[in-house]
């Protein structure tokens, strides 16, 4: 495999930038361009040590003085060598070693081409591959400590219990299939459908996880709904603590949707503030409206809206009414506490049991609210400690195998040859191979690291 290089941080002013060389001539490119101060030689330093020197162009032309840090195979990130060169974090002092580093002989890396050859060289399976980039893009706690645990290798590990299950399955099959002569004990059917039955309770459970895990790692979508002048807008920026829908006091100005991610303690909401769901007969806000219908078909969480300051009148009862619909969770804010209030705050219960008095221009309420919010997605939702999916791909895999399982089970329930048994189970199996890389195509491993930024 070639030796490749690639910038690892940021490509932007800070106090440091690293530049990481992996590869079988990964120390003596680093040789030819790193000069330690000193006695050490490149490419006589041990694995895990550093050392202080200066990295020169080919004319010998000082470009920086800098750090390297050697690992030795296989004791290394790719499990191949690697040195890694930490300079002064400018632009343009950074590309400059960068390029002095290809001159050298190396070859740019592609995208998440380390962690790509961790994954080559048995580093890491595919799941925990893939928690890599979920800790880099993670934006939230729940978010950080679910790809912690895959990157520890609980995925993979769930995972490998079930298809170890089929695989055991399979040998009995096997034997029993390819050579009915010999004296093989009898497959015993039941033992074979309890077996199954398991594997597939725990995919089951892996897929029902995910659901809930989802929305901890790419936060809740959330629609904040009510007639215009409401107060939405002014609610979305209590909830996100700084000015960024345009409030004013003419109906109809939030037209189109705008989103915005709010961080409440653990949980994160994926807030649109949509054009108020009412009549009307300007073109630019129909669409706003028509947009505003979609997201809340599509939400997990409704925020409704009310002005208690004024009458209810009947936009605000067809939204009552919404709040009724299945399939999503539903909160009722009472807004404009700080004035006279004329609408009889009992009677919203029957809509929606999680009733909130605000006053979002005084920011009254809002722990009230966000406590509420947080209660409604946790504890009893979801357990972060659980294993879950990191993404589609790997969801996919699982319910593919589950398929499978379950053709499997109706196979053996109704008495087909165990020749169809056999080949559901190893197509299963197969499937959760490429949930965790142990049997991917190329073009799998290709596409999973095609997401990774440079330099990882
Ligand atoms: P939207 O159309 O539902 O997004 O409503 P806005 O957030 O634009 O608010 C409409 C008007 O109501 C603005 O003048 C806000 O300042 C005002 N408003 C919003 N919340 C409150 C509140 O809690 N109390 C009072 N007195 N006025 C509010």
């Amino acid at each position: 495999m070639s030796t490749v290089c690639a910038v690892s941080t940021p490509l932007a002013v800070g106090g440091i930038s690293v530049i990481r060389i992996s590869g079988g001539d990964a120390l003596s490119i680093a040789g030819r361009v790193f000069f330690p101060f000193g006695e050490k030689k490149v490419e006589k330093m041990q694995g895990y040590t550093c050392a202080y020197g200066e990295v020169k162009d080919k004319e010998g032309r000082v470009a920086d003085d800098a750090i390297l840090t050697v690992f030795r195979a296989p004791h290394s990130y790719t499990g191949e060598d690697i040195a890694e060169i930490s300079c002064h974090g400018g632009i343009y002092v950074t590309k400059k070693i960068y390029r002095i580093i290809l001159e050298a002989g190396a070859e740019p890396a592609g995208a998440g081409e380390f962690t790509k050859r961790a994954f080559l060289n048995g580093k890491l399976s595919l799941t925990q591959a893939e928690a890599v980039a979920d800790t880099i893009s993670a934006e939230g706690e729940y978010a950080l400590s679910s790809a912690e645990l895959t990157k520890k290798g609980r995925l993979f590990k769930s995972i490998e219990a079930i298809s170890e299950s089929l695989v055991k399955s399979l040998g009995e099959l096997a034997a029993w299939v390819d050579y009915p002569d010999e004296d093989i004990p009898e497959v015993d059917e039941r033992e074979l459908m309890a077996s199954l039955k398991s594997s597939k309770a725990a995919l089951e459970k892996l897929l029902r996880d995910y659901d809930s895990g989802i929305v901890f790692k790419s936060g809740i979508d959330t629609v904040i709904a009510g007639k215009p002048n409401v107060g939405k807008s002014t609610l979305m920026n209590l909830l996100l603590g700084f000015e960024r829908s345009i409030v004013t006091d003419i109906a109809g100005t939030t037209r189109d949707v705008i989103e915005e991610t709010a961080r409440l303690g653990a949980v994160t909401l994926k807030l649109s503030d949509t054009a108020g769901i009412h009549r009307t007969d300007d073109t630019v806000e129909k669409l706003g409206v028509a947009l505003a219908l979609d997201r809340l078909e599509k939400c997990r969480l409704m925020i409704a809206v009310f002005d208690i300051s004024s009458p209810l009148d009947d936009e605000d009862r067809e939204l009552l009414e919404k709040l009724k619909e299945p399939g999503r969770k539903c909160i009722i804010v009472l807004n404009k506490t700080d004035k006279a209030q004329n609408v009889d705050k009992t009677g919203f219960e029957s809509y929606c049991k999680n009733v909130v008095a605000i006053s979002a221009a005084e920011g009254e309420g809002r722990e009230e609210l966000t406590d509420m919010i947080e209660g409604l997605f946790t504890p009893e939702d979801y357990d972060p400690d659980s294993t879950i999916f990191a993404n589609e791909r790997q969801k996919l895999c699982a319910e593919k195998a589950l398929g499978c399982i379950n053709e499997a089970i109706t196979a053996l329930g109704s008495g087909l040859t165990l020749d169809a048994v056999t080949v559901t189970i190893d197509r299963a199996a197969e499937h959760l191979f490429e949930l965790t890389g142990q049997r991917a195509a190329d073009a799998v491993v290709n596409e999973v690291f095609s997401k990774f930024c440079v330099g990882k």
